[in-house]
């Protein structure tokens, strides 16, 4: 038996369902995990999302009766507690009950400590995506959005680097990340879209690209998106905008708002969604502060960039490349800088809240 358990360990294979216990003032959830695996807790009122890398669980929605815990849904990686209001979490590990395992014990009571990890907790990655790049320039205005959004990525990586948190860009030059032979421009958009997207998976820890914005009339300030159906029409002409515009724009709009709906019926679809929205309040309200832009706000739109993401996932618009003050602003150095020092703020007040480790 023991040496069975050992080979399901070593093939990564799902081992059992988490075991629910029902105590005295606490309910117990309990995750026998192999050593090599590791576990990240995401904490937000109502939900708790346990995300597993190393292991995968078998697939089940259960509903559970229990003051502190109404249901559990584990689907591939991730394990979501619906808790109810004023419940929180305590995770912390236990030795395992056979050699090579560890259990991973999450206590959710009234009131209770807020969450411990152990072992190490784990390093945060960061996605820097800056807009655009090679034939493809971005809104085009006083400055060029290509060469702001990678400027403004560089310099929000020193700054994130500098304070213990390591940063992938999606590029780092003056590139798209289509296949060099493909000629088409439509298809190239696509091919760099799909790119971009594909590095939002659950390896990393949270996703933000970066944008110059640009309007038909007049308008300045700094907005930010998470994926979901627009609910304005402003926003839906940035979606389909950012989308590749034009015909391509229109459809990839549209499929993304398929998936978007698709998305909206999945309880672990739906717990990454209310932190991508969480992540772009933080984010939005510490870039406004350090930019001194106008705040036009926090909005949903079907984005392709950002449907497919496994961590929280953001689309940040900096300004407005065809404003007259504002576009000449976004020129400057001293005021990417400020907006590189808005955008770590925001970055790193959201993974504090995560119990992330860095300095
Ligand atoms: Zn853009």
């Amino acid at each position: 038996m023991r040496r069975w358990i050992a080979l399901l360990l070593a093939l990564g294979a799902a081992l059992a369902s988490p075991r629910v216990g029902l105590h005295e003032g606490f309910t117990r959830v309990v995750l026998d995990l192999p050593e090599r695996a590791t576990y990240r807790v995401l904490e937000r009122e109502g939900v708790l999302l346990v995300r597993l890398s190393g292991y995968v669980l078998e697939p089940e929605r259960v509903a559970v009766k229990s003051p502190e815990l109404i249901e559990y849904q584990a689907k591939g990686s991730e394990l979501v507690l619906r808790v109810p209001p004023g419940v929180e979490a305590k995770a912390f590990v236990l030795e395992g009950t056979v050699p090579g395992t560890y259990r991973l014990v999450v206590d959710l009571r009234k009131g209770a400590a807020p969450v411990a990890k152990k072992p190490d907790p784990p390093k945060p990655v960061v996605v820097l995506d800056p807009g655009h790049g090679g034939p493809d320039p971005g809104a085009v205005g006083y400055v060029v959005e290509k060469e702001v959004t990678l400027d403004v990525a560089l310099r929000t990586k020193r700054i994130l680097e500098a304070r213990g948190v390591r940063v992938v860009l999606t590029r780092d030059r003056d590139a798209d990340l289509a296949p060099p032979g493909e000629k088409d421009l439509w298809k190239r958009k696509v091919m760099d879209l799909k790119k971009r997207a594909s590095m939002a998976d659950a390896k990393k820890t949270l996703f933000v690209s970066i944008h110059v914005n640009s309007a038909p009339r007049p308008a300045a300030g700094i907005e930010t998106y998470y994926l979901g159906r627009a609910i304005d029409p402003e926003a839906q002409r940035l979606a389909v905008w950012e989308n590749g515009g034009g015909e391509i724009g229109q459809r990839l709009t549209r499929e993304t708002e398929t998936l978007t709906d698709r998305v909206l019926k999945d309880l672990v679809a739906q717990a990454n969604l209310a932190f991508s929205a969480q992540l772009a309040r933080t984010l939005q309200a510490r870039l406004v502060r350090a930019a001194g832009s106008p705040d036009r706000g926090v909005h949903s739109a079907p984005l392709y960039v950002l449907r497919y993401a496994r961590i929280p996932a953001v689309l940040v618009e900096v300004g407005f490349a065809n404003h007259p003050t504002e576009g000449r602003r976004l020129a400057r150095p001293e005021h990417r800088q400020r907006l590189a020092e808005g955008i770590a703020e925001g970055i790193l007040r959201f993974l504090a809240n995560g119990a992330y480790a860095f300095k």
